[in-house]
């Protein structure tokens, strides 16, 4: 997955209105989840995508070479949960034999993971993020619907097994679900080796249940840590400018990060799109439209001429969708029920988050 500097050159010119380039691709691989987080899929029933419309491995390892020419330099697998995607490793390995990728990642919330960590690793993922909202099994079963905690942290272990270098936690923080386990969380990341990132409850499509005051801010989650470990000091990343999490260090060393989308949204470096499991590319979390991209890859077009579309899309995307949200007077739902219902795309776990 090595990049030589020129190819790295040439590939910047790929830009936005705004400058940002088209840096970071997450490819969602199933709409599908094997839980019903109340930030994302709070609902009793779900309009899926058709099975017949989902991309096929080689279908995705095409597009993400098109994306890699055009100069997307990171790849994260996401979902729904990726790893309900039948032999996920396969994709890895096909992705991870891109020349000019430069780092292959996946979100999970972790329940497969301890089955598949090492064929993972093997197949040449090099990063995974778990998603562990609580460390109170009751608190899953009652929030997520999901009795399979330890499953989850047995997931952990495997991956800091199998050898992955940046195993990282995110923690959604809901006032009055979890606001009262952040201490408890950050100390089981630093017992644990790895690092959490705390994740301001976003009202993103799919939050049907999103109220301004669950959301707990950065500036609180900062307070919170600050009262209990005293000195919490910034620590910029310069390498990784488009990076959604702000890092910080506790005195002695522990390291966190927060994702303030809600209140301190990180458009202005994003260099993030999203391509569904059907092929339909988003160039931001909160766009309304995307562009099939399923159409041309199945209809005949050949890569130069899918090439041009995306680039051509990229130049004219003006997305800020979290600072105009922040702008917003009056910040209910994105959509209600009906309207994530008329068109699945519209939700986080079909988007990918
Ligand atoms: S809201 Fe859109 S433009 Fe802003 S950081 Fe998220 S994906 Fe990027």
């Amino acid at each position: 997955m090595s990049t030589p500097a020129s190819q790295l050159a040439l590939r910047s010119s790929l830009i936005d209105v705004f400058s940002r380039p088209l840096g970071s691709l997450r490819l969602s691989v199933t709409d599908r989840c094997n839980m019903r987080c109340g930030y994302c899929m709070p609902e009793e029933s779900y309009v899926w995508l058709p099975r017949d419309s989902l991309l096929t491995f080689e279908e995705l390892n095409r597009l993400a070479g098109i994306f890699i020419a055009l100069g997307a330099r990171k790849i994260r697998l996401t979902g729904g949960e990726p790893l309900l995607r039948h032999d996920l490793a396969s994709l890895v390995g096909m992705l991870s034999r891109q020349s000019g990728l430069g780092d292959l990642a996946l979100t999970t919330n972790g329940i497969l993971l301890a089955e598949h960590a090492a064929s993972l690793r093997t197949a040449g993922l090099r990063r995974v993020t778990v998603s562990l909202d609580t460390l109170r099994p009751e608190r899953m079963l009652a929030f997520a619907r999901s009795a399979r905690h330890s499953d989850v942290l047995r997931g952990i272990r495997e991956a800091l097994g199998a050898g992955f270098s940046g195993v990282k936690l995110n923690s959604v923080v809901i006032r009055g679900f979890n606001d009262d386990e952040t201490l408890d969380l950050l100390e089981f990341a630093r017992a644990s080796g790895v690092e959490v990132r705390f994740i301001e409850y976003m009202d993103v499509g799919g939050a049907t249940r999103w109220r301004q005051e669950d959301v707990v801010t950065r500036a609180q989650l900062l307070e919170t840590i600050a009262r209990r470990y005293g000195r919490v000091d910034p620590l910029p990343d310069p390498a990784n400018p488009a990076a959604p999490a702000e890092r910080f260090r506790l005195a002695d060393g522990t390291g966190f990060g927060i994702i303030a989308s809600v209140t301190a949204p990180f458009c202005a470096e994003c260099d993030r799109s999203r391509v569904t499991a059907d092929g339909t590319w988003y160039t931001c979390l909160y766009a309304e439209r995307g562009v099939d991209l399923r159409e041309p890859l199945r209809g005949g077009a050949n890569d130069a001429e899918i090439s041009a579309l995306i680039a051509r899309v990229w130049r004219a995307r003006d997305d800020r969708g979290a600072e105009r949200r922040l702008a917003e007077p009056e910040r209910g739902v994105l959509y209600q029920i009906d309207g994530l219902r008329a068109d699945p795309r519209r939700e986080m776990h079909t988007r990918g988050g």
